[in-house]
């Protein structure tokens, strides 16, 4: 999967996918990333990349031809997704989207804005669309960039079975929330580790951790239960057999 970043600060987002994961993704073959500096498509003595607003008013916005000249010279693969407040939100289900998209098209693209924004002319005549992660302001798109190359790259690596498979995690398959985890030491600080994590006993186990994905997706996000249409007669006695883990 290719995916090529346009920014003024390339490095952030390429320093930050050499790591961990993305890391191993880069240098097994399963992210292809691709970082250009705007800056370098600048043609005055200057390198100048962002101007003042016509019309007057605060901060600077960053000029087309940069953009465009360098999104021209590198022909990087489409969807080319602009990163904007405005844009469509983000989430666990437009990973997984534009990861299979990454498939047919062999990857997309994304623009990180700075300063004000970028000129309207980009947005109109350059981009495919634009995303945001949230309902909040950044300095810049970079670690949205960054939090998407993440999510996605993440999904592709485990379909290529580099990872365990995502169907019991958030936002996956299920539905709903992960169940509390465990591991070693079996009792720290007086707190132990619930005895049917222990009992070898894995129908059981899995019984239990649906009852608990259950009681906490319940508790945190009805709004994930109530999308999945509530909750079934079979679960609602596996609630009933399997309390809340006291986690709280
Ligand atoms: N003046 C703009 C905000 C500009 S923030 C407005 O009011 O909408 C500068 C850049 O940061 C944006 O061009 C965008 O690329 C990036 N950015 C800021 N917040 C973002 C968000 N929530 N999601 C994605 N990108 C964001």
């Amino acid at each position: 999967m290719r995916i090529d970043v346009f920014s003024l600060f390339p490095d952030l987002v390429d320093q930050f996918c050499a790591e961990s994961l993305l890391g191993k993704a880069r240098s097994g073959g399963v992210l292809d990333l691709r970082c250009h500096d705007i800056r370098d498509q600048a043609t005055d003595v200057h390198r100048t990349v962002d101007d003042a607003p016509y019309g007057g008013g605060a901060g600077m916005v960053m000029k087309p031809d940069p953009i465009f000249a360098s999104v021209e010279a590198n022909d990087p693969p489409r969807p080319l997704l602009l990163l904007s407040p405005g844009g469509r939100r983000f989430d666990q289900s437009m990973a997984a989207e534009l990861g299979d998209l990454a498939e047919t098209t062999g990857g997309f693209s994304l623009l990180c804005g700075r300063y004000e924004g970028v000129d309207h002319r980009v947005r109109r005549h350059l981009v495919d669309d634009e995303v945001s992660i949230g309902d909040v302001v950044l300095s810049g798109g970079e670690v949205a960039a960054c939090l998407i190359i993440e999510a996605v790259t993440r999904l592709r690596a485990g379909a290529m079975g580099n990872t365990q498979s995502p169907i019991t995690e958030s936002f996956g398959a299920s539905g709903l929330l992960e169940e509390p985890q465990y591991t070693r030491p079996l009792e720290f600080r007086g707190w132990d580790v619930p005895e049917v994590l222990r009992s070898g006993d894995h129908a059981r186990i899995e019984r239990y951790r649906q009852a608990q994905r259950l009681h906490r997706t319940i508790r945190e996000r009805p709004d994930l239960v109530e999308s999945r249409g509530g909750v079934t007669v079979d679960e609602q006695s596996l609630l009933e057999e399997f309390p809340p883990d006291p986690y709280h």
